[in-house]
């Protein structure tokens, strides 16, 4: 454990703060990553800025044109969130994926995202819903494209002390799965997972946007099976069509949970049942 913890009440409190504190100080909002990193002995910080009950990072809100979530809401509490279950299918689809019930009331979309594991569930299925996150340091703001906050395992284009404000959802009625290949049904990390968002029209994909875990450095977007995906009409051929494209844009390792090449056709088996369930 770090020698301290600082916990400000507001976002103005802490940008007034950290000057203030150690130079190596991390940010705490769960600590399902943080506290198993460091009882590991991987976690060295001097300080934790606990962020978990920041009024700015909770709650989620509707614009007029997005879904808003907070990046220290709970991952449990997305079920409960009627905006999520209107506009964010692949999200909701994702949440009994993700870990057990008691990490689920700990975990965090922003402690998710930050962690950057290929294999993080809740950043996949958002990949897939196209959402874009919004990110604070001090006074100044950005936002981009979610799928491009990582650029290897661990690795993000976050800055020191850039924190992330939440994830916006684009408010588009479509429909969407989300299915994961674990050593068990349920909490376990994925050997490969995949994510699908869909519009449709009838049984036509006006729009798709596919995305995978565990199976590339980053939190993949398929951005050729997308693109590839959009105007075909769903059916068998497409399907496996669609699973031989995706089985040459990921590029996955063999490691203690799986084999590469294993990982690899599992991804055109998922995508292609995603796809058989959107039909049903
Ligand atoms: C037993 C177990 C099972 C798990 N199963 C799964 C699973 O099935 N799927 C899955 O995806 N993950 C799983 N995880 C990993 C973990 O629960 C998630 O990554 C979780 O979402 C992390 O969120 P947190 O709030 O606990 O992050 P924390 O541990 O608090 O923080 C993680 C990292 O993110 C940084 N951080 C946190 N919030 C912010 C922010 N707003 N801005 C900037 N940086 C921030 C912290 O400084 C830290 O570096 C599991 C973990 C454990 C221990």
């Amino acid at each position: 454990m770090p020698e301290f913890i600082a916990k400000p009440a507001s976002l103005k409190e802490l940008w007034k703060q950290l000057p203030s504190l150690p130079a190596s100080r991390r940010y705490l909002a769960g600590g399902t990553d943080l506290v198993t990193a460091d009882n590991a002995g991987a976690e060295t910080s001097e300080c934790w800025v606990d962020i978990g009950d920041l009024p700015e990072l909770n709650g989620v809100r509707e614009t007029s044109s997005a879904v808003f979530i907070g990046s220290a809401v709970k991952v449990s509490e997305l079920e409960r969130s009627a905006p999520v279950r209107k506009w964010c299918p692949v999200l909701l689809a994702a949440v009994p994926h993700f870990a057990s019930p008691s990490l689920r009331n700990m975990a965090t979309l922003g402690g998710n995202a930050a962690n950057a594991s290929p294999c993080a569930d809740g950043v996949c299925a958002l990949v897939a819903e196209d959402a874009c996150v919004s990110l604070a340091l001090g006074g100044k703001r950005r936002r981009l494209p979610l799928k491009d906050l990582f650029s290897g395992p661990k690795r993000t284009a976050l800055k020191k002390d850039e924190l992330i404000l939440g994830f916006e959802v684009p408010k588009r009625p479509h429909t969407g799965a989300y299915l994961k290949l674990g050593p068990r049904a349920r909490f376990g990390i994925s050997k490969a997972a995949v994510a699908l968002a869909a519009e449709l029209s009838g049984r036509r994909l006006t729009r798709a946007a596919v995305a995978l875990g565990s199976v590339a450095p980053v939190p993949l977007y398929a951005a050729r099976t997308s693109e590839w995906l959009a105007g075909r009409t769903l059916s068998a051929e497409t399907a496996a069509a669609a699973a031989s494209l995706v089985m040459s844009e990921v590029s996955p390792i063999t490691d203690a949970r799986s084999e590469a090449a294993y990982r690899r056709e599992m991804c055109g088996v998922l995508l292609s049942r995603a796809l058989e369930s959107l039909a049903a």
